[in-house]
């Protein structure tokens, strides 16, 4: 169960008090707020807080731009406008806290985002609760024969059986020694800062992330990319319909140049005009290596 009968019970509470502000609102976010999406079997991603819609962005910008904007015609034309150009800094204006329950090993890759503001839960004050992500069974896939940072044909049968009992056997053996090591029954037991230590990598934690949303908008472009491990994607997809929400003509500007886009190298512009032109080029005539041939023929045929 993601969220345990009390922390619902305040949720609602929360949700039905609310304060008159003079602050902006967005009607799509106050949908979200402190309600829990779930997110794999455990795990989930909440909205606790959050600063600014599409307005404060135009309003960031207006103030740089001044008149300068008055040959935009609308909002959505010049947030659509930034994005373009990079201009990143209106998109800042804008902050999310949430609320993520998220495994350990998901954890690890999603700390390398070093533009947010992170709390913790304690594994030195409080002992850990015995829940582990264990893979569904259409994501128990072997080795990706073909890239080295991705997964292949899913397991099946007596191999997946196998696979599946050693996750969750390993797991309970270490939670039942880390309880085991805890001081308990009279003993005196290990500082439950070093008991942990032996708990795996796919245990769950919990933290409240704090973000911009140029930065924000990063995150999402690497992790909710189908390159992405797929355990970190679900959540920055259930991130992404919840900012989709929040700031609807941001994520349209978003989806339609950072996630829809591509970048294109000046060989490959050179190789798109030579077959405009009518030429047929190949890889060894692109000037391009066979990772980056392979890429782009994979957008432009
Ligand atoms: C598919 C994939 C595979 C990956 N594989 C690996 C791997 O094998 N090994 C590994 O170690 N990592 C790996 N990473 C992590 C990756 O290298 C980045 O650390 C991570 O994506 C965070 O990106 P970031 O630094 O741009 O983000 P953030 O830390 O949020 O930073 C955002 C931007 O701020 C700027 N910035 C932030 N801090 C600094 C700073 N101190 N100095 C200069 N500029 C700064 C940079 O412009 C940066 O792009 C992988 C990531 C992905 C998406």
């Amino acid at each position: 169960m993601p969220l345990t009968p009390d922390q619902l019970a305040e949720i609602e509470a929360a949700r039905a008090t609310p304060h008159p502000t003079l602050r902006a609102v967005s009607e799509g976010m106050e949908a979200h707020l402190y309600r829990a999406h779930p997110v794999l079997d455990h795990g989930f991603i909440r909205v606790i807080d959050y600063m600014g819609d599409d307005s404060a962005i135009v309003q960031a910008a207006r103030v740089s731009y001044g008149a300068g904007t008055k040959h935009v015609q609308n909002d959505e034309g010049l947030i659509r406008y930034l994005m373009r150009h990079w201009h990143s800094t209106p998109f800042e204006m804008c902050e999310i806290k949430l609320h993520v329950k998220l495994p350990v090993f998901v954890a690890r890759q999603w700390i390398r985002h070093r533009t947010a503001n992170v709390n913790e839960y304690s594994a030195r004050y409080s002992i850990l609760d015995r829940e582990f992500y264990i893979p569904a069974p259409d994501q128990l896939a072997a080795q990706s024969t073909v890239n080295n940072q991705g997964r292949g044909e899913v397991l099946t049968g007596e191999e997946a059986a196998r696979v599946l009992e050693l996750l969750k056997s390993d797991a309970n053996r270490a939670y039942d020694h880390y309880e085991a090591m805890l001081s308990q029954d009279g003993q005196q037991g290990l500082a439950r800062e070093l008991a942990r230590m032996n708990l795996p990598a796919n245990i769950y934690t919990q933290w409240y992330w704090k973000v911009d949303l140029h930065n924000l908008f990063h995150f999402l472009r690497l992790r909710a990319d189908p390159h992405a491990q797929y355990e970190i994607r679900v959540y920055a997809e259930a991130i992404a319909a919840t900012v989709k929400d929040w700031v609807p003509l941001a994520y349209g500007a978003f989806e339609d140049y950072r996630m829809g886009g591509v970048t294109l190298s000046s060989k490959a512009i050179a190789v798109l005009k030579r077959r405009l032109a009518g030429e047929t080029v190949t890889q060894e005539a692109s000037g391009m290596s066979k990772g980056e041939w392979r890429e782009f023929v994979e957008v432009w045929g």
